[in-house]
């Protein structure tokens, strides 16, 4: 018998449970990593993810190699085609695959006719397994992160006294949103230079077979573990200190603030999140750092990452197109192109998204989504679109981020209620609105900015589904306040936008 192993482009680590599965026999082993033509032209990617993915995974078959392993890299036209030689040429006879982290590729790789049998490993690259987070959610009123995030730092013993949280609370989010006042001097992320195999990735994605978005060069990420290994580091060591205040806050320029840029190698197996969560635990008994950064930055890993894993198995097949609003305004053109809006805002995100693949968390929830949210996007196009746009994105973190956290197209299985605002938010938490041609402080006018009166014409037309969300009585009644008149040219604001059509 001979089992041979598929490696998927986001399983680039050696302790994976396939590889793992056969460790006592690497140098007899068939290993397999396909580069599939077809899979890229899908949907447009972000020119630096298919740079980052195909790089990463060609470090990783060099490493593996270098490490005993027998390695096959196949630059293939569609992954079927290479499969299925691969497993003709070396006889296989058992193929071996770490359980895909998306659903629909997992469909897919079931639905193969296969010579051989097909053997599904746990993916340990998670450190909740779906049926845990099932088993965890099943029979629950609600399933907020809270409850799950304290039951991940119980279960994994992460800053915990005993039983108890260390500092005597569970969360200091309150501690975690600080306007950015004054002059701010955020550390300077780690960025590296292509090497050649990185070179050569970006010859072939330039080739114009693919249809891209975005910049290519300057290309600047990690795309093997020991350089994401000195970006854990760079972020423990500088931006985790600051991680915590300014959370919340966005700079004109500042792309990263104190954020980790960590979930790109995060997301292709770089980087485990139970090495990183300690990472930042050790750093807070060693260095004795603040603890609303520490926790701030362990609740995102272990909590949010987690839950999302969790819960993107968990909902039913049809979530990605759940849309709760009835929203089908397609994406306007400037998401493709940062230039053509005015709204600063709007054109600081997307500009920075051109040049890198990267925005950080308030950018992507409070301007992007929020916006696409109050606008009436329709989700599944606003979803397609973070896709195609993010470095670090696939279906499982893409579909409840977008879906369920971002738009509230799943009606509130994730967020108690829509993180829908106005431009009173942006104006406080960032510094986009000082140089912008629209007024925050305005809603009806030529100059009032498009998050006032899109706001505002949200709440009133979904006002019957928004008073059953218990946290959102507070901000309907100033809809009251509003006189009749208002709301009509608030209304006539919010459709002249879109050229004169009708928000459904
Ligand atoms: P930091 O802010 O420094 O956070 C540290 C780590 O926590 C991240 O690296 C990430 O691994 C994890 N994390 C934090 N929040 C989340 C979250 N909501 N879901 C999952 N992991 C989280 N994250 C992705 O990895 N891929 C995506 O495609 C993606 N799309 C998103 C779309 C929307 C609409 C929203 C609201 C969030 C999305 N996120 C996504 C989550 C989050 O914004 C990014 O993980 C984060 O911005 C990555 O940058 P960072 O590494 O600097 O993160
Ligand atoms: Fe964005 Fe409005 Fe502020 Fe302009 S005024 S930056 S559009 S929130």
């Amino acid at each position: 018998m001979t089992s041979g192993i598929w490696i998927l482009g986001d399983q680039l680590f050696e302790e994976q449970a396939a590889l793992q599965s056969c460790v006592g026999q690497r140098e007899t082993t068939p290993i397999l990593l396909i580069e599939s033509a077809a899979h890229a032209q899908e949907r447009p990617y972000h020119r630096q993810k298919l740079v980052l993915v195909w790089s990463a995974m060609r470090h990783f078959a060099e490493e593996l190699r270098q490490a005993g392993w027998h390695v096959t890299y196949a630059i293939a036209p569609d992954f079927q085609t290479a499969l299925l030689d691969w497993i003709q040429t070396h006889g296989i006879t058992e193929l071996r695959v770490m359980k895909p982290a998306d659903r629909p590729f997992l469909t897919w790789l079931r639905s193969l006719s296969l010579p051989c049998p097909l053997t599904l490993l746990p993916n340990n690259h998670f450190l909740w397994q779906p049926e845990e987070f099932s088993a965890w959610a099943k029979g629950r009123k609600n399933l907020l992160l809270e409850y799950f995030y304290r039951e991940g730092r119980q279960r994994f013993g992460v800053l915990m006294e005993g039983k108890q949280p260390i500092g005597g609370q569970w969360n200091f989010d309150k501690e975690n949103r600080k306007p950015p006042k004054g002059k701010l001097n955020p550390p300077k992320p780690l960025w590296f230079e292509p090497d050649d195999i990185t070179l050569s990735v970006i010859d072939r994605v330039q080739s114009g077979k693919f249809s891209a978005y975005g910049e290519i060069e300057p290309f600047r990420w990690a795309v093997s573990r020991s350089q994401a290994l000195q970006v854990l580091d760079h972020f423990i060591r500088d931006r985790l200190p600051g991680f915590g205040s300014y959370q919340d806050a966005m700079v004109t320029g500042e792309l990263t603030m104190w954020h980790a840029l960590l979930s790109p190698y995060l997301n292709l197996g770089l980087l485990h999140p139970l090495e990183v969560i300690r990472a930042a635990e050790q750093a807070y008994y060693d260095e004795n750092l603040d603890l609303n950064s520490v926790e701030g930055f362990i609740r995102q890993v272990l909590g949010w990452r987690e839950y999302l894993y969790g819960l993107a198995h968990y909902v039913d097949e049809d979530y990605p197109q759940r849309n709760y609003f009835q929203h089908h305004r397609p994406l306007p053109d400037f998401f493709w192109d940062a230039d053509r809006t005015e709204m600063n805002c709007l054109h600081q995100t997307l500009k920075a998204i051109e040049q890198t693949g990267y925005a950080h968390h308030i950018q992507r929830l409070m301007i992007l989504s929020n916006f696409a949210l109050i606008a009436g996007l329709s989700p599944q196009e606003v979803e397609q679109w973070f896709h195609a746009v993010f470095i670090d994105a696939y279906d499982w973190v893409m579909q409840t981020n977008v879906i369920g956290m971002g738009l509230f197209a799943d009606g509130g299985i994730l967020a108690s209620k829509p993180y829908a605002a106005s431009a009173n938010y942006v104006n406080k938490m960032s510094d986009y609105c000082k140089s912008c041609r629209y007024s925050p402080t305005k809603r009806t006018g030529d100059d009032a900015c498009p998050f006032n009166f899109f706001y505002w014409d949200f709440l009133n037309r979904h006002r019957t589904k928004l008073e059953t969300q218990g946290r959102m009585s507070f901000i309907l009644k100033n809809l009251d306040k509003m006189s009749p008149d208002e709301l009509g040219e608030i209304r006539r604001r919010a459709i002249e936008f879109f050229e004169g059509e009708p928000i459904r």
